[in-house]
């Protein structure tokens, strides 16, 4: 067996097994295969690479461990001798009778009930100098800023939170938050202040288009301790200036770069380019990073790129509909983006993730804080009356509300197709909202499942090709995502359902 990397960290003791070998651990009892556990054949038909999503083991399996593994999948449970006992060492078998499913969620509640962190997504306005097409808000927005006296409230706030807690996370977010600096400037020194009286760690960032992120400004959050921000870029200049220009008409693409190459090449700031990939600009994809690359991007240690697909998830969404590709087809264009974007070194191997619905939505205690002290769980629902839970002014009233519970009550694991999924501990639902409210969602937008479940083969393969396990040649068009799906069936709009009948019976016992 070849180790692709050394990161097996979690859950199952993978040291303390391999040291101690199936004899000593399991004391007689059998082992059988993990739920968590994908094989990935190789091209030559007899090895496999195989990982698992729980404990994170990585491996390229011979011919005998993976015959092993496969009898063991086809046939249950077996003694743990000969390969076997070199996979239960290496973490891609558990103890006959484990049950991996609740021991998974008892984990993901208490990450998700977890009072250490206060989580909180503050909108200073929901106010935009950029009109994009298919923003979650709608073009017609709002210009309030938040009042000293809404943010004295989130300060009080976060100073009753701060004896029980340990830390304070803050992601600034809008509209345009730029478009409120004086209230992210003002709360930020707050926040500093009761971080420092009550021992907590303080971390921000923020979700911005960049227009208005120079240098200086850039040095200022530094300052007050935002150190990250996400920029989205559309593709080059004509595709990102149709999709978002000024409200004014003109376009934002040079100047947003130009900000981004001083801000990168003069401070510590760390941005994340975000592309927003449709229909209308997938191709121009390869043309921006091209551009990126020759304007020197991959240079900046502090920046980063990743592509999302563009979805309809409110009804607000102006032209998304129009634009958006289906599941199947972003995803397969996202791995020849992806593969591009190493190439040149704009991003590296992402380290698989953790849990990725975990979002401040789905968090117990996690908030968002519009600019009128209006709350809600997520923000793709901040413009939404009808979906608000509460106001900073009443927040002991907040565990009363309906909307609130729903979104309590809402679990991954009472889903049949997020139980079985192979990549759970990855993604744990990935997005609540789709699942409690979809329906202002069009076609695949209401879908959950991230591009691991649709390419999780093809990423495994490239985490061993970038670890020098496995070469180019290795690879079997056979064992292509979307035809084998090795990481189980992807969610329909069919088996989402049961979830939003589980939280209403749940919420409203009897239909009340
Ligand atoms: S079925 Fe989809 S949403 Fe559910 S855990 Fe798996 S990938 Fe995530
Ligand atoms: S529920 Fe979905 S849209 Fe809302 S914050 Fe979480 S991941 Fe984002």
């Amino acid at each position: 067996m070849y180790h692709c990397a050394g990161n097996a960290t979690n859950k199952i003791d993978v040291f303390q097994a391999q040291l101690m070998g199936c004899k000593n651990t399991l004391a007689g009892r059998k082992v059988k295969a993990s739920q968590y556990t994908i094989l990935v054949d190789l091209a030559d038909g007899k090895r496999a690479l195989a990982y698992n999503t729980q404990t994170t083991a990585f491996a390229v399996l011979d011919e005998d461990e993976k015959r092993a593994y496969r009898a063991l999948e086809a046939d249950g449970p077996s003694d743990c001798s000969g390969a076997l006992d070199t996979l239960w060492a290496t973490g891609f078998l558990v103890p006959e009778g484990e049950d991996e499913v609740e021991h998974l969620k008892a984990e993901y509640w208490s990450q998700r009930d977890s009072e250490s962190t206060i989580s909180l997504t503050i909108a200073p306005t929901l106010g935009c100098n950029v009109a994009c097409h298919y923003c979650f808000q709608g073009l017609v927005k709002p210009n309030g800023k938040m009042s000293e006296e809404v943010q004295d409230e989130i300060v009080r706030y976060v100073r009753h939170r701060a004896r029980s807690s340990q830390s304070l996370d803050v992601c600034w977010y809008g509209g345009e938050p730029l478009m409120d600096q004086k209230a992210i400037f003002r709360l930020s020194k707050a926040f500093h202040e009761v971080c420092q009286i009550h021992g907590l760690n303080y971390s921000a960032s923020m979700v911005s288009n960049g227009y208005l992120l120079n240098k200086s400004t850039a040095e200022r959050l530094l300052e007050v301790g935002v150190g990250m921000v996400q920029i989205t870029i559309d593709g080059t200049e004509t595709a990102h200036d149709i999709n978002r220009p000024l409200i004014s008409g003109r376009g934002t693409y040079t100047r947003t770069i130009q900000n981004m190459k001083e801000v990168l090449a003069g401070t510590a700031f760390r941005i994340g380019v975000r592309c927003n990939v449709g229909i209308h600009n997938v191709d121009s994809m390869y043309a921006l990073l091209d551009e990126m690359a020759d304007e020197g991007f991959a240079d900046f240690g502090n920046f980063s790129m990743y592509f999302a697909q563009i979805e309809a998830t409110t009804d607000a969404c102006a032209d998304a509909g129009e634009v958006m590709l289906t599941k199947k087809d972003f995803n397969s264009r996202l791995q020849d983006l992806e593969a591009r974007a190493r190439a040149y070194g704009l991003s590296g191997m992402d380290s698989p993730p953790r849990f990725m619905g975990l979002c401040v939505a789905a968090s117990t205690n996690g908030l968002v804080i519009g600019p009128e002290g209006q709350l809600h769980k997520c923000w793709e629902t901040l413009h939404d009356e009808a979906k608000q839970i509460g106001t900073i002014f009443e927040i002991n009233k907040l565990d009363d509300d309906i909307r609130k519970k729903r979104w309590a009550a809402w679990d991954p694991f009472d889903n049949p197709t997020c139980r079985s999924c192979k990549i759970a501990p990855m993604c744990s639902g990935f997005c609540a909202l789709k699942f409690l409210y979809p329906e202002t969602m069009e076609g695949d937008s209401a879908l959950p499942c991230p591009p691991w479940k649709f390419s999780a083969a093809e990423k495994i393969f490239a985490m061993a090709e970038s670890a020098g396990a496995v070469t180019p040649n290795d690879w079997d068009p056979e064992q292509a995502t979307m035809k084998k799906m090795q990481a189980g069936p992807w969610q329909t709009h069919k088996s989402m359902e049961l979830s939003r009948d589980i939280v209403n019976a749940i919420v409203m016992p009897g239909g009340a």
